[in-house]
């Protein structure tokens, strides 16, 4: 029987695990298969405090991690495929291999829908990117396009002409999806430049290990045409990881975990931290900083019930 259980290795999961491990609760942290989570996609980040030349994304995670580990996480690859929160202590399931805890921080991040181009993958970190907060500040006077045609892309384009000269909107229909004030925002600005009725269906160069173009077809003629850019951001949207709770946690309608006072979802004992109850700001120090709220909060259920 385990005091604490953290599912998910990311930025939010691993200072949870640092702060219970500090409280001596001994804390166990299952990785998941995408071990290290969003922040293993990425190259330097620049915006995460304590690193004023910036920090390699993967090694920000082995760091966290070694820190955790010193006092006295424990770590466990796999995903962890069925839980049972109906009743304490609370069942996790890992293929066929079971784990009993009193309590559960639930740190499963989410996940940036993809275009599902094999270009896309490769270039992922190296010109594609899924955050135009992170990145943008690497695209100072280049031309890029953001994919997609919701709030998500709009927001994203608005913050892009900060940097970039050009951002060429690529959607697949004639007209936004976005609200309409980010619509009238978008086209009022002279540093847009919309790409209706269009989709992306190669991204250019993974040989060269860099984005120099993108390959576009006309959803209407089939007409394609090729496009020289500096970047891509996919702005479609995210899903966060949670059909693993679905029918035993609240959700809202996309899918994120609801949390009220601080890290409590709706089941008590069951804390939540990171992107995977984030729809807003999705970055590491704000999944950090919910994961220390988590610990904190499972520290505090577990010193009431004693
Ligand atoms: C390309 C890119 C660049 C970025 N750059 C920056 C940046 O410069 N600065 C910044 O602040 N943020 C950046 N971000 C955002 C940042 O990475 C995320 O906000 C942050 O990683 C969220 O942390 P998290 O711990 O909530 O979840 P994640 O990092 O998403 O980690 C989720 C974890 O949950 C695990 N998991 C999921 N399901 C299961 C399961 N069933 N069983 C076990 N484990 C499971 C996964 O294996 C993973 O370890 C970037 C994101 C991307 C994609």
């Amino acid at each position: 029987m385990r005091n604490v259980v953290i599912i998910g290795s990311g930025p939010a999961g691993l200072t949870a695990a640092l702060y219970t491990g500090r409280a001596n609760l001994a804390p166990l942290l299952i990785r998941g298969v995408e071990a290290g989570g969003q922040l293993m996609l990425t190259t330097l980040v620049e915006n995460f405090p304590g690193f004023p030349k910036g920090v390699q994304g993967q090694e920000l995670i082995e760091l966290m991690q070694k820190q955790a580990a010193e006092f006295g996480a424990e770590f466990m690859e796999g995903n962890v495929t069925r839980v049972d929160l109906t009743r304490r202590p609370f069942v996790l399931e890992l293929g066929d291999q079971r784990i009993e805890t009193r309590t559960l921080i639930i740190a499963c991040g989410a996940s940036a829908k993809l275009l599902g181009l094999e270009s896309e993958r490769k270039l992922l970190g190296h010109g594609v990117s899924t955050c135009a907060t992170c990145d943008g500040y690497f695209f100072r006077n280049r031309e890029v396009a953001v994919v997609g045609g919701g709030d998500t892309a709009a927001e994203d384009a608005l913050f892009l002409t900060r940097y970039a000269t050009q951002v060429n909107v690529i959607h697949r229909r004639d007209q936004l999806r976005a609200s309409k004030i980010m619509q009238d925002r978008l086209m009022r600005n002279e540093k847009i430049n919309p790409i209706w009725n269009t989709v992306v269906t190669d991204i250019l160069d993974p040989s060269k290990g860099e984005v120099t173009g993108v390959k576009l077809k006309h959803t209407k003629t089939g007409e394609e045409t090729l496009k020289s850019l500096d970047g891509v951001f996919i702005g479609i949207g995210h899903l966060p990881n949670t059909s693993l709770f679905a029918g035993q946690l609240e959700m809202n309608d996309v899918g994120y975990l609801i949390t009220h006072d601080g890290s409590k979802t709706s089941v008590p004992g069951v804390f939540a931290a990171g992107d995977v109850q984030d729809p807003v700001y999705r970055q590491a120090i704000t999944a950090a900083g919910s994961g220390c709220m988590a610990a904190m909060d499972a520290e505090r259920f577990l010193e009431a019930e004693h």
